[in-house]
């Protein structure tokens, strides 16, 4: 993307409605626009984050085996009063009436939905285990929207949802999402450690929110600085290997990490204290199994293998795709602005002339955007014709890993500067070479 065609909208200005710092430089970098309390618009490079976000989210799920489909943002009362939760939800559900005076809402989540759906489509025990996703716009009505994306009322989800024959196949299913989970944020560049949540009912240990350490975090957390060594993409754990899941579940369980919602102090005390990391967090995930709440209270039985009718085990697991990307830049910035993770970086490379009224630099300028576009590495170029200071300020603040900067002392001998936004670091190389390496 060239930058003087681009629509990029950054503000000089810090501004002033904002508390946090990922909100501030959403603001100013020009991911997002408020359109109103808790609701905004998607300006082109937050919404190339939010895409890269989601499709990690995406593959990953589909590597665990879940099924994408996508239901409605919009959901009839009827739904949530045969669970009973219409009237239980409370003044967070966003209600509607249509033209016909029909009751509708806006779907702060979607257990009702996919219960219904998959009960009227599965019929015996050979229709399971399966597991369902969709990414999809949820409203809540929260009474203190704040911090931007990271709580909106309009916000994107990823809710999976898991349907079970028995409570072994139950735990399975939760043991899949626990690793798909772990291995999505390591992709994604952040730490985001699980921790032991409120129980749900099978044996009460299944249930875990998935936490990004940032002091301006919402809930206080503890956890050992084991688990900052630990890595998910490379173990060779596949989602088959049911004994490997219950050790990796079983190294979680006794590896400490609990928010202050469930923090035990005898617990924590046995933790050396060199390892103890304690902080703030802010929840990025939150995975659970509840049973069959649902599928009971909304009468989905299936035929069990020796033909008795049973109830199927659910559990629901949802990523906050949308707060993520305000989480992101919490875990990730520094002074001049954002710090991207290459997997979410809305370019790879921040192509820069300091002198855009030198006709060579633009000749050279022009032809790498060329090769660079055409070899699939993802480059805005700042061909503006404006004081090269400036644009290597807004490259800083908009975070893409890696500058390209051409000036006319260097290009006389043939040389750029290749900048690592993270690093800081500078390194002068042939034209060639910088090619090479950016396209490596
Ligand atoms: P919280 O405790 O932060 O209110 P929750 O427990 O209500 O979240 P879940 O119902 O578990 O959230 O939703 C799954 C994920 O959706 C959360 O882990 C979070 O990342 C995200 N999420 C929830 N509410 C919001 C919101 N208002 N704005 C942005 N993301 C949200
Ligand atoms: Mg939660």
């Amino acid at each position: 993307m060239r930058l003087s065609q681009a629509f990029l909208p950054v503000l000089k200005e810090s501004p002033t409605d904002a508390q946090i710092v990922s909100h501030k430089l959403m603001l100013r970098s020009g991911l997002v626009r408020q359109t109103a309390a808790g609701i905004y618009a998607w300006l082109p490079l937050g919404y190339r984050v939010l895409k890269k976000i989601e499709g990690i989210v995406r593959e990953e799920q589909d590597r665990a085996g879940a099924i994408e489909l996508l239901m409605p943002t919009l959901q009839s009362a009827e739904l949530w009063r045969e669970s009973g939760r219409y009237d239980a939800y409370g003044p967070e559900m966003l209600r509607i009436r249509d033209r016909h005076e029909r009751e509708m809402l806006y779907g702060p989540t979607n257990e009702e939905m996919i219960t219904v759906i998959f009960r009227d489509e599965a019929r015996s025990y050979r229709d399971l285990p399966r597991t369902l996703y969709h990414i999809q716009w949820k409203f809540r009505d929260e009474v203190r929207p704040r911090f931007g994306v990271m709580r909106g009322r309009e916000f994107l989800m990823k809710d999976a949802y898991s349907f079970d024959l028995d409570e072994a196949g139950a735990r399975q299913s939760y043991y899949t999402q626990l690793l798909a989970y772990l291995r999505t944020f390591q992709r994604m560049g952040i730490r985001a450690v699980p921790m032991k949540a409120a129980s749900g009912p099978i044996g009460g240990d299944l249930s875990h929110e998935f936490i990004v350490l940032a002091p301006t975090g919402e809930s206080e957390v503890f956890y050992d600085a084991e688990y900052e060594g630990m890595d998910w993409t490379q173990s060779g754990l596949s989602y088959g290997d049911a004994v490997g899941l219950q050790a990796l579940f079983d190294r979680i369980g006794q590896t400490y990490a609990a928010t202050d919602e469930t923090h035990e102090e005898t617990r924590w005390a046995e933790v050396p204290g060199e390892r103890q990391r304690q902080g703030r967090g802010i929840e990025v995930g939150h995975i659970f199994n509840f049973g069959t709440k649902y599928s009971e209270a909304m009468g989905f039985r299936v035929s069990g293998p020796d033909g008795a009718m049973v109830t199927p085990q659910m559990g629901s697991y949802g990523i906050g795709v949308s707060r993520l990307v305000g989480a992101i830049i919490e875990a990730s910035h520094d002074e001049a602005g954002i710090v991207w993770p290459e997997a979410v970086a809305p370019w790879r490379v921040g192509l820069v002339t300091m002198r855009g009224d030198d006709a060579a630099s633009v000749a050279a300028a022009g032809d790498l955007y060329d090769k660079l576009t055409s070899a699939g590495v993802e480059t805005l170029y700042d061909d503006r014709d404006e004081r090269g200071g400036a644009k290597l300020a807004g490259m800083d603040l908009m975070g893409l890993p890696w500058q390209l900067i051409i000036g006319p002392r260097g290009l006389a001998q043939g040389t750029a500067e290749l900048k690592d936004r993270r690093t800081g670091e500078k390194q002068e190389l042939s034209l060639e070479s910088a090619l090479a390496r950016l396209t490596a």
